[in-house]
C-alpha cells in the first residue's frame, strides 16, 4: 500500500474511487460473516489456497510436524509465532481461510501504537505475517478441522493433512454477530459496525443508534456518548439481559434515548447510513429513525468448534484460562478474543500471543523437548 488514507466510516469519505481506495470499492466486513467470501487479496507471504489442499510458495517448507503449531492467524496467532520462530521453534501457523482475523476486514486502525498516522487492518497484519515468515513460521491458510490432544504428540487436521505438535496455541480469536440483513452486509464500514471502541471516533457529532440490549450494547452505547449527539439504544424485546446498574446508567445519560420493543428491519442509504426502518416488535408498526450510524452490538462468537470437545468452555462459551494462558491441557495454551471477552482488542491479542509462546516455549524447555531459547531469541 502505498498511501494511507483515512476512511471515514460514518461518512464513507475516501472511498470515492477504486483506484485511490485501498479495498478497491469494496464494502468492509467487520468482522463474522462467510470467510469463503473475504475479497481480500492472498496477503504479501500467503501460501494461496486451492481445493485440494493449499499451493506451496517459494519460503515454505512443507513440513506438518512443529514443536508449536498455532491455529489462528490475527494479532495473538501471529505475535505468537513470531516469538516462538525467533526462538528457533519453527512454529506452524494454520492461520485460516480468512486469514488475518478481524483485522482483515476493517478499514482504519488508530490505536496500536507505532502507527501515529493509524494504519489499514490488512496492512497491519500483513506485515505481521512477514515478520513471522521471515523468522522461520511455515504458514497454512487452512481451517482445522478436528483435533486429538489425547497425547503427545498433539495431532491437528486440516484439509485432509495432519499435523503433529509438541505444543498447540489456540488463537482462533471471535466473530461478531451479524442481525443478517443484506443492507446491514452492504454498508458495514460505511456506517454500520460492530465496535465502538474502534470506530466511534468517526461519529462526532452525529446522531447514531445502537442495537442490542445485553452489556455490549449498553456499555457500547454509553461509549459512543462521547462521540454522538444523540444514542439511540434499539432492543427487539421489553427486558434487558444488560447488568441494573448499565441499564440504569443509560436511563440516566441526557443523550441516550431507550427503544424497547424495536427491531431493525433495514439499514437506509446507499452508500453511507442515513436511516434505520425499525417495527415495533408489539404492534408491527414500522417506523424510519434518521440515524447516520449503525453499531451491532448483539453478542460475539468465540471460535471454539474445533477445540470445544478437549477444552474447558465457560458459560459465556469462551475457552477457560488458567495461570494466565494455560489450558486444562499441558502443552495446550490459549491466546486472544477466544478465551478474552473483556478487552477484544488487537494490542490485547497480540500481548496474549507473546505470552503464549512464551509459556509454550517454557514448557517445552521444563519438558527436555526444545532447547532453552529465552535467555537469547525473546
Ligand atoms: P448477550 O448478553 O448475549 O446479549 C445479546 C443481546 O443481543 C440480547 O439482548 C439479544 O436479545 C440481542 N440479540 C441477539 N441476537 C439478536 C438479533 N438477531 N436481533 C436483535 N437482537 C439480538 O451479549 P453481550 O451483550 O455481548 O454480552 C456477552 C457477555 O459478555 C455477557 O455475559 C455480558 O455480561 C458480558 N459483558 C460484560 C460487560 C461488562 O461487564 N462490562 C460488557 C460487555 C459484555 P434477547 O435479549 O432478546 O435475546
Amino acid at each position: 500500500m502505498t498511501e494511507e488514507k483515512t476512511t471515514d466510516p460514518s461518512t464513507g469519505n475516501g472511498q470515492a474511487s477504486k483506484d485511490d481506495d485501498p479495498f478497491a470499492g469494496i464494502t468492509l466486513d467487520w468482522v463474522g460473516g462467510d470467510a469463503a467470501d473475504t475479497p481480500f487479496a492472498t496477503p504479501v507471504g500467503a501460501v494461496a489456497t486451492q481445493p485440494g489442499g493449499p499451493e506451496r510458495s517459494d519460503h515454505d517448507d512443507g513440513r506438518t510436524e512443529s514443536h508449536m503449531v498455532i491455529v489462528g492467524s490475527g494479532p495473538a496467532g501471529l505475535t505468537a509465532a513470531i516469538y516462538a520462530a525467533r526462538a528457533n521453534l519453527k512454529p506452524i501457523v494454520l492461520a485460516g481461510s480468512a486469514p488475518g482475523g478481524q483485522l482483515m476486514l476493517t478499514s482504519d486502525v488508530e490505536n496500536y501504537p507505532g502507527f501515529p498516522d493509524g494504519v489499514q487492518g490488512p496492512e497491519l497484519m500483513n506485515k505481521m505475517r512477514d515478520q513471522a515468515i521471515r523468522f522461520g513460521t511455515r504458514m497454512v491458510d487452512v481451517d482445522v478441522d478436528r483435533v486429538d490432544l489425547s497425547e503427545r504428540p498433539f495431532r491437528l487436521w486440516a484439509r485432509g493433512t495432519q499435523y503433529r505438535a509438541d505444543s498447540v496455541v489456540v488463537a482462533t480469536g471471535a466473530s461478531a454477530l451479524w442481525l443478517g440483513l443484506e443492507s446491514e452486509t452492504r454498508l458495514r464500514g460505511r456506517g454500520v459496525s460492530a465496535c465502538a471502541t474502534c470506530d466511534g471516533f468517526f461519529f462526532r457529532d452525529r446522531e447514531i443508534a445502537v442495537v442490542g440490549g445485553g452489556d455490549t450494547a449498553f456499555e457500547e452505547a454509553t461509549y459512543l456518548t462521547r462521540f454522538a449527539t444523540k444514542v439511540h439504544l434499539l432492543h427487539r424485546r421489553d427486558t434487558f439481559r444488560a447488568s441494573k446498574i448499565m441499564i440504569d446508567r443509560a436511563r440516566e445519560h441526557p443523550k441516550i434515548e431507550i427503544h424497547a420493543n424495536t427491531a431493525v428491519d433495514e439499514v437506509l442509504g446507499d452508500s453511507k447510513v442515513e436511516g434505520l426502518r425499525i417495527r415495533d416488535t408489539a404492534t408491527g408498526d414500522t417506523t424510519e429513525l434518521g440515524v447516520q450510524g449503525l453499531f451491532v452490538a448483539i453478542g460475539y462468537r468465540p471460535n471454539t468448534e474445533a477445540f470445544r470437545d478437549w477444552l474447558e468452555v465457560g458459560e459465556d462459551g469462551y475457552l477457560v484460562i488458567h495461570d494466565e494462558t494455560r489450558s486444562k491441557i499441558d502443552g495446550v495454551f490459549i491466546a486472544g478474543d477466544v478465551h478474552d471477552h473483556r478487552y477484544r482488542q488487537a494490542v490485547t491479542a497480540a500481548a496474549d500471543g507473546c505470552k503464549a509462546a512464551i509459556d509454550a516455549e517454557r514448557w517445552l524447555e521444563a519438558q527436555g523437548i526444545a532447547e532453552a531459547a529465552t535467555s537469547t531469541a525473546w
